[in-house]
């Protein structure tokens, strides 16, 4: 988008992200490109790659080009790459800027995924993990040592979404040359800006409310300057993380639509979690728009928007047959991985003794709800109907 054109608001401008109509002939949405091959007009062009924009698919082509230039736009970054799944651009960022003998600090709240890429790969090559609290902010510069190359976030954080202070983290580490990489999932890479921080890369699974339709596995990571840019699409390319073609158009056609589905279900979940907190069944409930959550304030002061994201912890003497027994009584949560879809969704957190720093103490079955787009009164009249199991 010109100059001129950046004080759209942000509908504005997610219709108009990576597209480029005069290259197709005025065709609205930039095609799927099905490629290996790029071929060169000559031997000069093949040895000097002068004036080729792309040389083999698998390091780009016209629509990775116009995804990854729609994604460094939308985070405020200089350039973006992207890959086959969410989880390839947090393997191939921790990869890129650590080497054997790094400490890395890792941020105790995030997806077990990348918890096990820590626990088993970066050990492994020689990298020394440590957990940190998610609730550290400035206070972290006491964990930094001389050897600390990275450190990484995610805010909120997965299952029960700490809200970090990603402002306060990211100044540390400036002062202290330690590169900062951070999983922006939660907000789309819209209601937050990590970079504006001071960040060095954000990154993101597209799978979640970017692609939105619970169809596509897709990553993106988005680096603050050429440098750091550089050095991460070095190791993107030798991980042979390209995505699919088919995957970057539905990317693409799901951006147009996210902050309406977002800000739908951000509403409706909101709704939802004040019920929940009516309920006798319910302990507690983890949702970040809540004024009592940890974080909230932190929240409001750094983000523009919300999700359809919330956690609800059962009072504890439930036996495992009633939980059981609430969890298949529903019928618009079906059980499932992922989130961000349009359906609502049910995932069980069976992972939280993994945590190291904040050790997980609650009893009680901690269940993560997604709200999709169907109507709150039903779901909320399904979440009733199903309690009656745990009478
Ligand atoms: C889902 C998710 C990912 C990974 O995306 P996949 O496409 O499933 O690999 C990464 N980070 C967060 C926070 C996620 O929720």
């Amino acid at each position: 988008m010109t100059e001129d054109k950046k004080n759209y608001g942000d509908n504005t401008k997610l219709m108009h992200l990576g597209r480029d109509p005069d290259e197709y002939y005025g065709v609205m949405n930039p095609p799927v490109v099905r490629a290996t091959t790029i071929e060169y007009k000559d031997l000069e062009t093949y040895e000097t790659k002068k004036g080729q924009k792309f040389t083999y698919a698998n390091i780009g082509h016209p629509l990775s080009d116009h995804f990854e230039t729609a994604m460094a736009e939308l985070e405020g970054g200089y350039k973006a790459v992207s890959s086959s799944t969410g989880l390839a651009p947090i393997t191939a960022s921790l990869m890129a800027f650590l080497k054997a003998g790094d400490h890395l600090l890792m941020c105790d709240s995030i997806y077990p995924p990348t918890r096990y890429v820590c626990e088993g790969l970066l050990k492994r090559f020689g990298v020394e993990v440590e957990y940190y609290d998610a609730g550290l902010g400035a206070d972290i510069e006491k964990l930094i040592k001389d050897n600390t190359a990275v450190i990484y976030l995610e805010s909120p954080g997965s299952a029960t979404f700490e809200v970090q202070d990603v402002p306060a983290i990211a100044k540390v580490a400036k002062e202290k040359n330690v590169i900062t990489i951070i999983d922006n999932t939660w907000s789309g890479g819209l209601f937050f800006k990590p970079l504006e921080h001071g960040v060095n890369i954000s990154l993101g699974a597209a799978t979640k409310y970017i692609g939105g339709h619970a169809d596509v596995n897709l990553g993106y990571a988005v680096a603050d300057n050429a440098a750091n840019y550089k050095k991460l699409k070095k190791t993107h390319i030798d991980m042979g993380m390209c995505p699919g073609s088919e995957e970057l158009y539905l990317a693409l056609r799901g951006l147009r639509t996210m902050k309406i589905r977002m800000e739908q279900s951000a509403k409706s979940a909101l709704e939802i979690a004040k019920w929940l907190q009516t309920r006798e069944e319910v302990q507690r409930v983890y949702h970040v728009a809540l004024s009592d959550h940890p974080g909230h304030e932190i929240w409001k002061r750094d983000f523009t928007g919300g999700n359809g994201l919330l956690s609800i912890l059962l009072q504890e003497d439930y036996p495992k047959e009633k939980v059981s027994a609430f969890i298949d009584a529903l019928e618009l949560f079906p059980i499932g991985s992922s989130w961000g879809g349009y359906m609502s969704l049910l995932q069980p957190q069976t992972e939280m003794g993994y945590r190291k720093a904040v050790p997980w103490k609650e009893k009680g079955a901690l269940l993560r709800l997604h709200v999709g787009l169907e109507d709150t009164e039903d779901l909320i009249a399904d979440l009733d109907q199903a309690f009656k199991k745990l009478a």
